[in-house]
């Protein structure tokens, strides 16, 4: 059953096929607005909790701009891409805000029916904003001086994601996540306050205390017979710090690690805005002997001759392909290029994102050899990581996982 005036807004350039667009979904309870400017759009105040159906196909704004704009305005509305264009091209608009994490539910081909609509209507779920579990900061904006004082204080904690050598399924590494525990809200994942941080120039303070932090795990895990390579994400920022470099190797040097254990991640996106200086700062952490990683590779811009100029050891598939990629053919090719690829540049090829036995079959046979997801375990503390592998390399559910 279709929700009882549901609020859905309209963004279609064409007047007529707008209006009979709405002139339907009222037809079917529906609170509707109707945008023919995709610009004004943007600049109104859009519900949380509306449905925006989109046309990909407008001269003022097109459909991949105003999608681009909305991840940017990071927009969680629930989003049906509707066009004229042969389903190729809507199926790679939906990847494009799937890959922004925009939330988009579904796709219709014009001309829409009304039974298309009604079918769209009536498969909706109850809307969710994503990520968003715990610690909510929308409802009371953080302060630059509430953020300073949790890096100075400690607040800031790490959560590690196991990783596995799909051949022999061993545990080979571990991605160090940052988590605010708030004294008041609980527990704060980094998508609501990493922007934050890189906004209000927090980062480098940030990322030296997670720096600090991974380094000192690392050391404690070798001295217990652990060996684990520990991979930290790091902003754009950051990567145009000049003293970046020497920084790490003071760090590393004093806590007598080898700079190899440390994988330092850069996204994709944030390597877009590169500077000589990015560059610069990239080679010579890789000349001091970091690991350097390039993560959610295939919703970013880089070229080949890119990945070819930057010394990276890594190449990290992003998990918006990697998930679908046991019902979308596409999702599917696009993965199985981005391990060929990462074979030919001699890079160590991870999945993220693996939820699934099946998606890890897939994967196996594609010879990614990396995997890290829920399917293996969620982000935990350090502490924990010891008696989860233990029971995870003793349990027999995992036994087929770990046959070579
Ligand atoms: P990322 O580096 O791409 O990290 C992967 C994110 O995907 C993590 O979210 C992880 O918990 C989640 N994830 C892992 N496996 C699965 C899975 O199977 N299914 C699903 N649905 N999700 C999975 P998290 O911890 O919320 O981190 C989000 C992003 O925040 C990270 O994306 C990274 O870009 C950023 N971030 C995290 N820690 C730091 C940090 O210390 N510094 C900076 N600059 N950014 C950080
Ligand atoms: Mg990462
Ligand atoms: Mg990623």
């Amino acid at each position: 059953m279709t929700d009882k005036n549901q609020h859905v807004v309209i963004v279609d350039d064409d007047p007529h096929y707008a209006e009979l667009l709405g002139e339907m979904l009222s037809a079917l309870d529906c609170l509707v607005t109707l945008f023919t400017s995709p610009v004004a759009f943007l600049e109104s105040d859009i519900p949380g909790d509306s449905i925006v159906l989109l046309d990909l196909k407008m001269p003022q704004l097109d459909g991949v701009e105003v999608i681009r704009e909305m991840a940017a305005r990071k927009i969680t509305a629930r989003i049906v891409l509707i066009s004229g264009y042969d389903s190729g091209v809507l199926h790679s608009a939906q990847q494009l805000a799937k890959a922004h994490r925009l939330n988009v539910v579904d796709r219709l081909t014009k001309p829409v029916m009304m039974k298309d609509l009604k079918t769209v209507l009536a498969n909706l779920e109850p809307h969710q904003i994503p990520n968003n579990t715990s610690g909510d900061l929308r409802d009371g904006a953080i302060s630059v001086s509430e953020l300073r004082e949790a890096i100075r204080s400690e607040q800031l904690e790490l959560h590690y994601q196991p990783q596995i050598n799909m051949k022999s399924g061993e545990l080979v590494g571990a991605e160090a996540l940052v988590r605010w525990r708030h004294p008041h809200r609980g527990l704060v994942f980094p998508n609501q306050f990493v922007p934050f941080a890189e906004n209000n120039h927090l980062i480098g303070d940030l990322t030296a205390r997670v720096i600090r932090m991974a380094v000192e795990q690392t050391r404690y895990w070798g001295e217990n017979n652990l060996k684990l390579r520990v991979s930290v994400n790091v902003s754009a920022e950051n990567i145009s710090s000049l003293a970046l470099p020497e920084q790490l190797s003071r760090q590393v040097e004093q806590h007598q690690l080898d700079p190899s254990m440390l994988t330092l991640e850069v996204t994709e996106s944030a390597l877009m805005n590169q500077r000589i200086t990015s560059l610069d700062i990239l080679t010579r952490l890789r000349m001091k002997g970091f690991k350097l990683s390039i993560d959610d590779f295939g919703t970013g811009y880089s070229s080949l001759s890119q990945l070819h100029r930057i010394p990276f050891t890594e190449l990290k598939i992003d998990q918006g392909f990697v998930m679908d990629i046991d019902h979308d053919e596409e999702s599917r090719a696009i993965v199985e290029t981005c391990v060929m690829l990462g074979h030919k540049l001699k890079m160590n090829t991870v999945a993220e994102g693996v939820e699934t036995q099946k998606v890890w079959d897939l994967l196996k046979e594609m010879g990614c050899e990396t995997a890290q997801g829920y399917f293996i375990a969620r982000p935990m503390p350090a502490d924990k990581l010891l008696s989860w592998y233990d029971k995870y390399s003793g349990s027999p559910d995992t036994e087929n996982i770990h046959s070579p």
